[in-house]
C-alpha cells in the first residue's frame, strides 16, 4: 500500500520541526493576543464556490468534491478562510461587544493539484483572520505576524510584497480599463485568460502562462486607479508598517487567486530557494465583502494563510537547523526485572517534575541499555538496583561525560533541577 499521490507523511525529523513551528506559532499568536479556532476538514461545496469565488482557480479545478450518504455536496476545505468566516456568522461574533475577534487557525487544506516541489494535494496551513476593524493598523498588524515568526525562525532572505485592489467602485472601474486595453490581444492569452476576461479580468494579471508576455507588462495597473478612499487605506498601511519597520516592496502585479479580497493584498516570497514559483510562503489581504457574500453580515476582515510545506523546504534551503536533534534528559535502567516497577515509578515522577524521562521496554540487559541511553542521546543515566533500593540512593551517570554520583531518592528531582536547563 502506497500513500496517495500528493500526500507525504510526517515522521522523525520533519515531526519535530513540525511541532516546532506550531509551538512558536501559538506562542506567537498568545502574544498577539488571537485566539484559537477550529473548524471542520469538510464543509457544504455551496460554502467555498460563494467563499472562495466562482471564478478561481481553486474552485474550478482543485476541489476535492463528494457526494455523502445522505446525498448532500461536500467539499473537502481548500483553504481556510471561508470556514472561519461561516464559523464567525453562525455564531454570531459580529455582535460580540469585544471587537475586533482576532482569530488563528493551523490545519490540513485539499486540494487537487500536480504536484510538484512546494506543491501538495493535501497541505497545511497557518493563519490568521481578523473581524470587525478595517482600520489600516489592523492590516499592518496581519502582516507582521508570518513576518515575526519568519524572523524568530531565523530566515534571512524573505520579502513583503504589497498592492491595493480597491474597493468595489474602484474594481468595477478598473475592470473596464482592463477589458479595453485586453480586447485587442485576447488571441494572444491562454485559454484560461480569454475565460476570465468575461468573468473576471483582474485575474489575468496573475496568469502563471502569460506572465512574461509584453502586453502584461505594459497592462495598466491598479494603482493609478484607486479611488480617494482606498488610496488613502493603502497610504496609511504602508506608514504603519514603516513605523513597524518592516520592509516591503510595492509589487502591482500581486492580485491573488482568490476572489474575495478588497484592498491590501500581500505576499511573502522566498528569495533564495529553489521552488520555483512555489516560492511564495505565505498570502493575504482584506476582504470586506466576504462575510456579507456568506452570510449577509457586512463585516470587514483581514487575515493571511502561510504554507507549512513551504516553509519547511526553505528552511532548509537556507541551512537553518531548528535544533530538533532527539534527545532525553534522563533514562532510567532497572538492573534486571525485579526493579521494573521502581523505575517505572522512577520515570514518572521524573516527567511530571519537568524532566524528559524513558525506561526500558525490551528487557534489555546493563550493557544493551547503556547503549539505547547512547541511541536516545540521553544526558543522564539512573540505575536502579538492590544497593541502590537498600540505601534510598540512586545511581546517576552523566552519560556526556562519565562522571558518577549517588543521589538520596528524596533529592533526585533537585539534582536535576540544578543540572538541566529547561527545554522549550
Ligand atoms: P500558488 O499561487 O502557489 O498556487 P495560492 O495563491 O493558491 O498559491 P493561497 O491559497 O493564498 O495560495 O495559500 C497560501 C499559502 O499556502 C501559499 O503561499 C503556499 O505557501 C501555501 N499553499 C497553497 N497551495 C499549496 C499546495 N498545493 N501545497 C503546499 N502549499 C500550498
Ligand atoms: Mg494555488
Amino acid at each position: 500500500m502506497q500513500k496517495p499521490k500528493g500526500t507525504y507523511d510526517v515522521n522523525g525529523e520533519l515531526g519535530r520541526k513540525t511541532i516546532c513551528i506550531v509551538n512558536l506559532a501559538r506562542t506567537l499568536m498568545e502574544k498577539y493576543n488571537y485566539e484559537y479556532w477550529r473548524t471542520p476538514l469538510f464543509e457544504s461545496s455551496d460554502l467555498f464556490h460563494r467563499g472562495v469565488g466562482e471564478t478561481s482557480d481553486i474552485v474550478t479545478k482543485e476541489t476535492y468534491d463528494f457526494l455523502d450518504r445522505g446525498n448532500r455536496n461536500m467539499t473537502l476545505r481548500p483553504e481556510g478562510t471561508a470556514g472561519i468566516v461561516r464559523s464567525f456568522v453562525e455564531n454570531k461574533y459580529y455582535a460580540n461587544p469585544t471587537q475586533p475577534i482576532k482569530t488563528w487557525y493551523y490545519g490540513p487544506m485539499y486540494r487537487y493539484e500536480q504536484p510538484q516541489a512546494g506543491r501538495f494535494r493535501e497541505f497545511y496551513q497557518f493563519g490568521v483572520e481578523v473581524f470587525g476593524s478595517s482600520d489600516p493598523a489592523m492590516d499592518a498588524e496581519v502582516i507582521s505576524i508570518p513576518v515575526n515568526l519568519y524572523k524568530m525562525l531565523g530566515l534571512k532572505n524573505i520579502k513583503v510584497r504589497i498592492n491595493s485592489l480597491g474597493d468595489t467602485d474602484t474594481r468595477l472601474r478598473y475592470r473596464e480599463v482592463l477589458m479595453n486595453y485586453f480586447r485587442p490581444h485576447l488571441d494572444k492569452l491562454c485559454d484560461d485568460c480569454k475565460a476570465r476576461f468575461e468573468k473576471n479580468p483582474l485575474r489575468i494579471i496573475d496568469c502563471k502562462v502569460d506572465h512574461d508576455l509584453d502586453i502584461m507588462k505594459n497592462a495598466p495597473k491598479i494603482l493609478d486607479y484607486l479611488s480617494d478612499a482606498s488610496k488613502k487605506h493603502f497610504d496609511e498601511v504602508l506608514e504603519m508598517l514603516d513605523s513597524m519597520e518592516i520592509e516591503y516592496v510595492v509589487d502591482p502585479e500581486i492580485v491573488r487567486g482568490l476572489d474575495y479580497y478588497t484592498d491590501t493584498v500581500f505576499e511573502v516570497t522566498a528569495e533564495s530557494s529553489n521552488l520555483g514559483r512555489q516560492n511564495v510562503l505565505c498570502a493575504g489581504g482584506r476582504y470586506n465583502n466576504l462575510a456579507k457574500t456568506i452570510g449577509g453580515v457586512d463585516t470587514p476582515g483581514v487575515g493571511f494563510a502561510l504554507g507549512m510545506e513551504r516553509l519547511i523546504s526553505v528552511l532548509e534551503t537556507e541551512g537553518i537547523d531548528l535544533n530538533t536533534e532527539a534527545y532525553l534528559d534522563v533514562y532510567v535502567i532497572p538492573m534486571d526485572e525485579n526493579y521494573k516497577k521502581n523505575a517505572i515509578s522512577l520515570t514518572q515522577t521524573l516527567r511530571l517534575n519537568g524532566f524528559k524521562a524513558d525506561t526500558d521496554y525490551m528487557n534489555k540487559n546493563l550493557k544493551s541499555n547503556f547503549k539505547q541511553a547512547d541511541r536516545l542521546n540521553s544526558e543522564f543515566v539512573i540505575i536502579i538496583g538492590s544497593d541502590e533500593i537498600k540505601n534510598k540512593e540512586l545511581t546517576v551517570k552523566n552519560n556526556k561525560t562519565r562522571e558518577e554520583f549517588k543521589v538520596k531518592m528524596d533529592d533526585i528531582i533537585s539534582f536535576f533541577d540544578e543540572r538541566i536547563d529547561e527545554h522549550e
